[in-house]
Order: structure tokens, then sequence, then C-alpha cells
């Protein structure tokens, strides 16, 4: 069996790309898509480890985008992570990743919190960095007790610390998926609010060829509903923990996979284009 949605901690997931490998092994799985948000940087350590113990790795990444003030992310999979643009297009979301977290830190000075971009940074790692990073400082500095409150008090839209992201629409995520050889898949519909639906046809035009219909907070009936639009819409229905540490949310690796059928049913929708790689 095979979780499509996997973090590690080149974004803001706790285990290297290499523990992950053991870990899911361990666990019985077959494979792990690896999926950190707007990064592919660690990938390659992952998939040389698989190489050396039977493991498969699906080459991913999750790209936040924003419509009509929803967060939307669009999953990748089987994507060329070496390719120029995919690379070039990351690295800039990177940068306003940084921007964004710099922002969100002179707000926290400006209410008298005692927070700095550099101790953000250390939190991050080597990581893409984003707003769990900043809930897990207020919770070492003990502003909040939890990543879940700092989320609820501070980060999220409304909240003292939240700044908006760099805005690119889902369709520009797929069309990036796209360019870069890659499968994109819409990540759990189930957590936004229904007039997501009102994009989904625009989103296959672009190139949409699946949904994540296997997902921890999807209810029996939301999951009867995307199954019921895979069909009418001969979209592949997959699915994933969108584990990103022990501790770190409720999503336990391998909580949620699909069939090597369903990857098969994937790898023949990868496209042809050539992408220009180092
Ligand atoms: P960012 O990319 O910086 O906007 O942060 C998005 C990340 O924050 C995703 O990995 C989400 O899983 C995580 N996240 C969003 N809301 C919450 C929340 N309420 N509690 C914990 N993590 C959250
Ligand atoms: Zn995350
Ligand atoms: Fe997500
Ligand atoms: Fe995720």
């Amino acid at each position: 069996m095979f979780d499509m949605h996997v973090h590690t901690n080149a974004s803001d997931g706790l285990d290297s790309p290499k523990e992950l490998v053991i870990l899911a092994k361990e666990t019985g799985l077959t494979g792990v898509a690896i999926t950190d948000h707007d990064t592919v940087s660690g990938i390659s350590e992952a998939i040389e480890m698989a190489e050396k113990t039977n493991f498969r790795i699906i080459p991913g990444v999750e790209i936040s985008s924003s419509w009509d003030e929803m967060e939307i992310h669009i999953l990748g999979y089987f994507i060329d992570y070496k390719c120029d643009a995919l690379l070039d297009q990351l690295k800039f979301f990177q940068l306003k990743r940084d921007e964004r977290i710099r922002k969100i830190v002179n707000k926290a000075i400006k209410l008298q919190m005692s927070l700095s971009f550099e101790e953000v940074k250390e939190m991050a790692g080597t990581g893409s960095i984003g707003r769990p990073h900043i809930a897990q400082l207020l919770m070492k500095k003990k502003y909040v007790n939890t990543v879940e409150e700092g989320f609820k008090q501070y980060l999220t839209r409304g909240k003292p610390l939240y700044v908006p992201r760099y805005k690119v629409t889902p369709i520009e995520a797929v069309k990036i998926i796209k360019a870069a050889k890659g499968v994109p898949v819409l990540a759990h519909p189930g957590l936004y609010p229904k007039k997501w639906l009102l994009i989904v046809r625009e989103l296959i035009t672009a190139g949409l060829k699946g949904i994540e219909v296997y997902y921890p907070n999807h209810s029996a009936v939301i999951i009867e509903q995307l199954l019921e639009l895979c069909k009418q819409e001969q979209l592949v229905p997959t699915g994933g923990s969108d584990y990103h540490g022990e501790g770190i949310k409720i999503n336990k690796l391998g909580s949620y996979t699909i069939a090597i059928e369903t990857i098969k049913q994937m790898e023949e929708n990868i496209n042809g284009f050539s992408c220009r790689t180092h």
C-alpha cells in the first residue's frame, strides 16, 4: 500500500527523508509520495535510501495556492524533481515564504513578543519555512501550549500575527506541476468551503487528474461525494495521511493509503512534456 501524502523536514515535517523511509518500511508500506510544501529538496535523499531498502518513493510536491480567499493545496505526483523551471518556481516560493515570515515576526515584535527571524529559521532548519515553525517557537517560548493553539490564537486569518501568503492560483499550481511532467491532484477538498466545487471544471481543463479522496478529516459522506465526482469527471481517487511526524497533528503515517492499481492509473497520466535539467 502507498501513503500518497507525507511531509519531511524538508518542509514542516519532523523526520528527515531517510528516517521517513525507515519508518514507512517498518509501518509495512510499499511506498510513499513525498509531498513537502513548495519544495522538492527532500526527494533525492529519500530515493537514495529507498533504493537501498527496496522501498518505493514517488517524487511529489504540495503547492499552496489561493482562490477567492480560500487556501487550496495542489499535489503533484511523479514530478521531474530536477526540472529547471520547477526548481526556479519553487525557489521563488521560498523567497516569498521568507518574506512572509519576516512580516509575521515584525508583527510579533510590535506586540512586544520576543521572536526573531533567525530563531524561526533555526526551527525550520534547511526546510521550507512556514507558519508551523512560528507556532513551534511560540510553544517553545510558552506563549501557547500547543502548535494548534499557536494557529488558533495567532496565525490564522483575522488573528494578530496573520499575514496573507503570496498568491498563486490553483490553476497556476496545476500548470506548474504539469510543466514538470507531474500528475496534478487536488489535496483534501473536505477542508475547503464548499465553493471549491465552482472551480473544479476549470482545474480539470488546466490538467487536474485526481482528487485526494481518502484523507483523515474526510467523513464517510464526503468520501462518497468525492468518489461520485471522480467517476463523473474521470479523475483518479487518491489518498494519504498528511503525516508530519509523531505528535504533530494526529495524522499517523500509513493511516490512509491507496493500492498499486491506483498508482498505475496515475502513471498513465504522466505527461510527455520535456523539461530542461542540469
Ligand atoms: P504555511 O504554509 O506557512 O501557510 O503553513 C501551512 C501549514 O500549517 C500546513 O502544513 C498545515 O498543515 C499547517 N496548519 C494549518 N492550520 C493549522 C492548525 N490549525 N494547526 C496546526 N497546523 C496547521
Ligand atoms: Zn505541512
Ligand atoms: Fe495541505
Ligand atoms: Fe500536507
